[in-house]
């Protein structure tokens, strides 16, 4: 079986030692070619020294891929992110650190750098396979029992709040409970270790400062490496899509402003690869960084100009934006969709009230926004 095994980057393929077959028993590389030609995606990819990229299939999702990074010292692993708790992930993350050498036998902390399930969900079962340290920033580490484990009280905060901001009662139930679906794909852990911006994690040969970038969630942290340039830029700044920013019961009042300062704060950074939490690594991180913050500007703007027509709740005024793959329509996008949409619309709304460019009131349960 593993003759047919032939890797084209020098040291993954080590085919004699059995290290790139799966649970069962089958050459990695080998199946990847046989189950539709993405085998290239499914290979730890060495992206800078000592640093393997490993792409970690995603269920239904556009993004069809998250990348966890690891770290690789003799046969201890630091693990950054991990992917969805589903079996195909899990198998994924397995069979690629075991390409490696170590295994998941080999992690010794795992930094899950934001709550979101692409990047945590696999943290408990890998965490508790290996013995390894869970870290996270205070603020997502804070939220993960809210969110994930006792999950009733936000979800009936949630439902209020979206009728607050004018979602029709007939769309109530199941834009409030868009997201439980996703609650199967995580495995509650609570972090072992809540990280500080500034901290420094000494990974051999790196040492990694943390740094705190709020915005696409309350406590996301980049990691960065100042001698050699490395920078894992996890959902802050991806090169392909404007990371989606919203203003939810569990986000701070202007996340949208937090984004914008945080990404302002790491545009002249000595940075020379970034590694995203989906897709491949890039270096031009400061053009990108104008990218995004042009981005937003011209959102602000569209957003702004849409009040024109006068007072509106967010929900109303999200409706009348255009959103990707709502090309047909609002209503042609799943509830969880349109309240990922409503959560933009809200943050960028509060930004333009915390600059003082719209005013907003509240008459008869509804929030509205007026120019
Ligand atoms: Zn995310
Ligand atoms: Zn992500």
């Amino acid at each position: 079986m593993h003759e047919t095994c032939h890797g084209e980057r020098p040291g993954f393929c080590r085919c004699a030692e059995g290290e790139l077959r799966t649970t069962s028993g089958v050459c990695w590389r080998a199946e990847q070619g046989r189950s539709g030609g993405v085998e290239s995606e499914h290979m730890p990819e060495e992206v800078a020294p000592h640093i393997y990229r490993l792409a970690i299939p995603l269920p239904d999702s556009r993004l069809s891929t998250v990348n966890a990074y690891a770290v690789l010292n003799g046969d201890a692993v630091r693990l950054v992110d991990c992917g969805w708790n589903t079996p195909e992930a899990y198998e994924a993350l397995k069979a690629e650190l075991s390409a490696l050498g170590p295994g998941i036998a080999g992690i010794r902390e795992i930094v899950v750098t934001h709550i979101h399930p692409d990047h945590f969900g696999l943290a408990g079962r890998v965490a508790e396979e290996s013995g390894a340290r869970v870290l996270m920033h205070r603020l997502d580490g804070q939220l993960v029992g809210a969110r994930y484990a006792d999950t009733r009280a936000l979800i009936d905060e949630m439902e209020v709040w979206l009728r607050l901001n004018g979602v029709p009662a007939d769309e109530l139930a199941a834009m409030t409970e868009g997201s439980l679906g996703m609650l199967r794909w995580v495995d509650t852990r609570r972090p072992d270790v809540l990280l500080e911006d500034g901290e420094r994690l000494a990974w051999e040969p790196y040492r990694f400062e943390v740094i705190f970038t709020p915005g696409h969630s309350a406590g996301l942290i980049c990691l960065f490496d100042r001698e050699s340039g490395v920078l894992l830029s996890s959902d802050h700044v991806l090169q392909r899509i404007s990371p989606h920013v919203g203003l939810h019961v569990q986000s701070s009042a202007d996340p949208l402003g937090a984004y914008l300062d945080s990404l302002r704060a790491m545009h002249d950074l000595p940075v020379t690869t970034v590694l995203p939490g989906h897709g491949k690594p890039f270096s031009d991180l400061a053009g990108r960084v104008d990218q995004l913050l042009e981005h937003h500007a011209e959102r602000l703007d569209t957003i702004r100009a849409t009040l024109a027509g006068g007072p509106a709740t967010a929900h109303d005024l999200a409706a009348r934006l255009t959103w990707r793959g709502a090309e047909d329509g609002w209503a042609t996008l799943e509830p969880f969709q349109r309240r990922m949409a409503l959560t933009e619309t809200i943050a960028h709304l509060e930004h333009l009230l915390a600059e003082g460019r719209v005013k907003r009131e509240e008459l008869d349960g509804r929030v509205l926004y007026t120019a």
